[in-house]
């Protein structure tokens, strides 16, 4: 590179270097490189498109490009990821949160919303950057009941989503060390919402992820053998903290709904049920318990 790239050479050189290196959005990855790198909007680089850049801005520019081409995810590179429109801290040790699980977030608001106007004590297990339950909160804000669990196994990923929690001015929300139920007590913590997007990729699919999933965290996407383990740890042991009456929601891969369906039914959950994705993927299950 030399002192004359600009804005739109540089976009007009790294995005087809990125289409190159198997980047599905190539474009869009170079134009959010570029404003991390300048400190702006991303829309601001077209005002600026015959902007010169400094040979420091170059090479930051260059490092990220490159880290990008060996399938790093933009998220991480950016150190931020959108989710339910507000701005969440990542990294390396969480799992980047996916559009596909804003329907977890809607699924378990109109839970609340149709049984507990004043919200209720919801848990997330497995939060990661808090994406899940920190949504939750902040669409319950103004909720005198609403309070939140956010567990993790990995303090790494506490951190993170506590920082987030503090960015969002969320106060509502504690965090928990914990094994999916290992530091709650049963007598003690109540819930009458349980959500989860647990690790469900399959032993087979471990080997074989695409190039970005593998710079995710291992921890966050195992779900054993057939990807079904934590369905059936979390099934069988959420009813000893539900409420009657409570609902336990769950994010699950393609082809999976079936399996816990039948997962949930066999732990005596009722009016079990679906919701699709834009994909058209049964990508939400959930269940009622009584009580029982
Ligand atoms: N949605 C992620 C993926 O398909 C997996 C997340 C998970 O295991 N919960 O890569």
């Amino acid at each position: 590179m030399t002192s004359t790239w600009t804005v739109i050479s540089l976009l007009n050189w790294a995005a087809p270097y990125l289409e190159k290196n198997n980047s599905t959005s190539p474009r869009l990855d170079a134009e959010l490189l570029l404003a991390k790198v300048l400190n702006c909007q991303r829309l601001e680089l077209y005002l600026r498109f015959d902007k010169p850049l400094a040979p420091i801005e170059l090479a930051a520019f260059k490092e990220l490009i490159l880290q990008r081409r060996q399938g790093v995810p933009v998220a991480y590179l950016l150190g931020t990821k959108e989710f339910w429109s507000l701005d969440f801290k990542v990294n390396e040790t969480v799992l980047v949160p996916r559009p596909e699980t804003e329907h977890l977030v809607e699924t378990a608001i109109e839970f609340i919303e149709k049984n507990f106007p004043k919200g209720c004590p919801v848990l997330d297990i497995g939060t990661g950057c808090g994406n899940i339950i920190l949504a939750l909160a902040h669409h319950f804000a103004a909720a005198a009941d609403f309070s939140g669990i956010g567990s993790d196994l990995r303090p790494a990923a506490l951190a993170l989503a506590r920082e987030n929690a503090l960015n969002l001015k969320i106060e509502t929300v504690s965090w928990l060390t914990s094994d999916i139920f290992s530091a709650l007590i049963p007598g003690t913590h109540f819930f009458d919402l349980i959500v989860s997007n647990p690790p469900y990729i399959t032993s087979a699919e471990m080997k074989s992820l695409p190039r970005e999933v593998l710079c995710e965290p291992a921890a966050a996407l195992d779900g054993g053998p057939d990807g079904l383990e934590f369905y059936r740890q979390i099934s069988a042991a959420a009813k000893n903290f539900l409420n009657p009456g409570g609902s336990l929601i769950f994010e699950v891969g393609d082809r999976q709904a079936e399996s816990v369906k039948k997962i949930l039914a066999s732990n005596n959950y009722s009016a079990i049920s679906t919701k699709y994705d834009l994909a058209r993927h049964e990508r939400v299950v959930s269940g009622l318990t009584n009580g029982d």
